[in-house]
């Protein structure tokens, strides 16, 4: 997907405050933080939206949750609490159609979310 943005930033095309990568994911700093931590967990591999994944992508979707509930450990807000987010399509705000978790913590969150 040459013209993705996050499949660009995967191939280091475009840059990014990368925080893990392994094999299978990469993990960057969001450019327009919305909590004090705020980062998104991208598959390698392009997957448009949770629309898109296939059975075969159920192990991935799985790691990408198992790696930001890493990540808020390894900051230290397991105990206090931390917000995963998944937006499909246009009424949940997608914006970048390359499949993403973000993760937000450090701060108090409403719910319901806007
Ligand atoms: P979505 O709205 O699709 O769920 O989330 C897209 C996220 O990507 C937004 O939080 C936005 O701030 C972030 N984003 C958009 N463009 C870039 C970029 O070029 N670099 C980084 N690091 N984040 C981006
Ligand atoms: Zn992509």
């Amino acid at each position: 997907m040459s013209e993705c943005l996050f499949c660009k930033i995967v191939n280091r095309q475009i840059p990014a405050k990368i925080v893990y990568e392994d094999e299978r994911v990469v993990v960057i700093e969001d450019i327009n933080p919305q909590a004090p931590l705020h980062v998104l967990v991208i598959p390698k591999t392009h997957i448009a939206s949770l629309n898109d994944v296939t059975p075969g992508q159920d192990a991935l979707i799985g790691e990408m949750n198992r790696r930001a509930a890493g990540i808020a450990r390894d900051r230290g807000y397991a105990d206090r609490g931390f917000r995963t987010v998944l937006n499909t399509n246009r009424e949940a705000g997608q914006t970048v159609f390359h499949i993403h978790l973000h993760l937000l913590a450090g701060r108090s969150m409403a719910w319901p979310p806007g």
